[in-house]
């Protein structure tokens, strides 16, 4: 704990930051290091509870106070080892409210389950369940559109027989006899640094506090039975690769009562022939003939919405973008409906590659009459120069 980085530093914020920088600051950092942003990152995960708990303590005005009289030692309870820090009272709703949106979609679940095992180890009450994860790939047109996909997963649920405790019926399990209960044991070695204790999982009851001498013949005494299910996954229209779907519940069931915990969908999106996507907005070329370019005209130009007929000014140089307002990818993250990216599309002037031998006799008279009007022109800028410097 001894070299905990400075928590202004790990929001990259000054020391007189305002609230609202704070928050800003912190949002970012969340959004960039989120867990469910980057499944088994843990590099990703550890930055993201370090920003989490500078948050929590530059964001509340008392404590922002004890830490800037007292720092790091300010929070530091219980001394060598303690290592969690407490969570509890923090609101970050309004925070990851509109971060993830809400509907459901890529809800955040809490704080449990990133920072369950530091401060939750050998509490036996109710236990949430663990978090699943699967995949589901979609195509580039679902993700625009919004897609169901239906997932079969193998599931644990709690075994009806026994009711999730693992004994046979009739019988209750024992109080663990190694750690009382406790469901840890602790155990105190001499090392360089003094005495040291550590503080492990039970080896015999596995963490549970209790020992089942009498199995549940149904579940094994595992107090769960795995079955195949189908899951009906509901895409957000305008969700980009990589992004997860959080269900609620639909993860490993909890122990003790606890809650069943979440499934974390993973979505891959696939690639589309013509459009590329960042963001929100879409790209993508068009070819417009020579004489469209020159002299104006309609272009057909596909969308996600279907074909659109763009018009092009006279005089269009290749390689013009421009931009068609709201026909990009649905804000998956927005509450209100309807907004979305644009659609951004380069022009590219096609240069004809076989002439006829008539064609060819007419784009060598027109070069011809635009050369003459261009030697023209110069002339004209050539003397007016040429007046200049003599009267000068
Ligand atoms: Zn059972
Ligand atoms: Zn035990």
């Amino acid at each position: 704990m001894a070299d905990k980085r400075d928590y202004y530093e790990v929001l990259g914020v000054s020391k007189t930051a305002t609230e609202d920088e704070i928050k800003k600051a912190y949002r970012a950092l969340a959004k960039k290091y989120h867990p469910d942003m980057n499944p088994g990152d843990k590099d990703a995960e550890a930055k993201f509870k370090e920003a989490s708990e500078a948050y929590a303590v530059l964001s509340d005005a008392d404590k922002r106070r004890q830490y800037d009289q007292f720092g790091h030692q300010a929070f530091e309870q219980g001394g060598a080892g303690a290592g969690g820090f407490d969570f509890s009272g923090m609101d970050f709703s309004d925070i990851f409210g509109d971060l993830f949106g809400g509907g459901g979609f890529g809800g955040f679940g809490g704080f449990g389950d990133i920072f369950g095992g530091g401060t939750r180890s050998g509490y036996r009450g109710p236990m949430r369940g663990a978090n699943l994860r699967a995949a589901v790939s979609i195509t580039f047109d679902e993700a625009i559109a919004g897609a169901t996909k239906e997932l079969d997963l193998t599931l644990k649920d709690e075994c009806a027989t026994c009711h999730g405790t693992g004994a046979k019926p009739g019988t209750t399990p024992e109080t663990c006899p190694k750690c009382g209960g406790k469901g840890q044991v602790v155990m105190t070695q001499q090392s360089m640094f003094g005495m040291v204790r550590n503080v492990t999982t039970c080896p015999d009851c596995h963490g549970t506090g209790k020992i089942i001498r009498d199995k549940c013949p149904d579940c094994g005494g595992a107090g769960y039975i795995s079955s195949r299910k189908r899951i009906e996954v509901s895409i957000p229209a305008g969700i980009d690769n990589g992004q997860s779907i959080r269900l609620r519940g639909k993860g490993e069931p909890g122990t003790n009562g606890g809650e069943r915990g979440d499934l974390l969908v993973e979505v891959s999106v696939g690639r589309h022939p013509i459009f590329q996507r960042q963001n929100l907005d879409i790209y993508s070329t068009a070819q417009i003939s020579y004489a469209t370019a020159a002299l104006g005209g309609e272009v057909r130009i596909p969308t996600v919405d279907g074909d659109i007929m763009y018009t092009v000014k006279p005089g269009t140089q290749t390689d013009t973008r421009v931009r068609l307002r709201g026909k990009g990818v649905p804000d998956p993250m927005s509450r209100t409906p309807g907004v979305r990216g644009d659609h951004y599309v380069t022009l590219i002037v096609s240069v004809p590659q076989k002439l006829n031998s008539e064609q060819k006799e007419l784009l060598r008279r027109f070069d011809e009459s635009i050369g003459g009007q261009k030697a023209d022109r110069e002339g004209t800028v050539n003397s007016a120069k040429k007046k200049k410097g003599f009267f000068k």
